[in-house]
């Protein structure tokens, strides 16, 4: 009929539900901002932890504190597989680590063996296995150095086979190599095992006596000139020796005095003709 009808009423009455609405959306807006906040401080507290963890993990890997490990965690999808990563690089680079330091402690031995076989080889002579120059006048240095301090005796033989390029000349040098293996080997077994016994080149040896006075060096080479005289070699026969004594005189003496006497009462045991000890004193 085309009428309208108007109701009239205060406004707070009419938008008095409307407002209700508003407010309960409000408050329930807060309510879940709240818990949402609250949440992802949860999460964030939980990643920040794991994180630290494995900072922590690491400060101490890399300063070697014994059991050290990253950490297994749980937090993120994320931060799970970086430690998983950290985990397996850890334990690769750890095995590496042993790998090497077992390697570098082979190669230490191994050079410490070569080393002293090389110090050995040095110090001795290839044919007979007695020590050589070097290794004598190594363990002249110390005897002489034991002997000034206790005021022991020290002596010393010098040997020097006879007519030895006659048995080169007549047999050949291979025979004579042979003769100064047997000769070094009669020469060890006679003397004292800490007797110092040594081929200082060609076919001239040395003995040095510890504990031993002139009277006990000339007796023991005696012994030694005989013994040899004595022998006869299987391919050359009787094969002689000459040797000279000499012995430390006090405290001041030297060994090149000690090993010049020696070779002087060698040289004159040879003028005397051969086969016999000439002592100097
Ligand atoms: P002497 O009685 O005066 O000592 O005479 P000798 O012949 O023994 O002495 P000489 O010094 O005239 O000769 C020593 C020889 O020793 C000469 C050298 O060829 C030989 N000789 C040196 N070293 C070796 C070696 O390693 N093997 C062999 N087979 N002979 C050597
Ligand atoms: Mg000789
Ligand atoms: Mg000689």
């Amino acid at each position: 009929l085309g009428w309208h009808i108007v109701a009239r009423m205060p406004v707070d009455i009419a938008f008095a539900e409307a407002e209700q609405a508003v407010q309960r959306a409000l408050l329930g807006g807060l309510v879940a901002a709240l818990i949402a906040a609250f949440l992802a401080w949860l999460a964030a507290r939980r990643l920040s932890e794991d994180l630290d963890a494995l900072a922590r993990a690491a400060r101490d890997l890399e300063a070697g504190k014994p059991g050290a490990e990253i950490p297994a965690t749980q937090s993120s999808r994320e931060v799970r597989r970086l430690s998983w990563a950290l985990r397996r690089m850890t334990h690769r680079l750890l095995a590496a680590n042993e790998a090497m330091e077992a390697q570098v402690q082979l190669r230490t031995q191994q050079l410490e063996d070569a080393n002293r076989e090389l110090g050995l080889q040095a110090r001795s002579d290839p044919l007979t296995g007695l020590l050589n120059r070097r290794g004598f006048d190594a363990q002249m240095n110390y005897a002489l150095a034991l002997a000034r301090r206790s005021g022991r005796p020290l002596s010393l033989i010098t040997v020097d086979v006879d007519h030895f390029k006659r048995i080169n000349d007549t047999h050949g040098h291979d025979v004579g190599d042979e003769v100064l293996q047997r000769l070094a080997h009669t020469l060890a077994q006679r003397l004292r095992d800490s007797d110092v016994v040594a081929r200082l080149g060609g076919e001239e040896f040395a003995a040095l006596l510890p504990d031993t006075d002139l009277d006990g060096a000339r007796a023991i080479a005696q012994t030694l000139v005989d013994a040899q005289a004595a022998l006869t070699d299987p391919v050359v026969g009787r094969i002689t020796v000459s040797a000279g004594v000499s012995t430390l005189r006090g405290a001041d003496d030297t060994a090149q005095r000690l090993m010049r006497r020696g070779d002087e009462a060698l040289y004159e045991a040879k003028g005397q003709g051969r086969n016999r000890v000439v002592v100097q004193g």
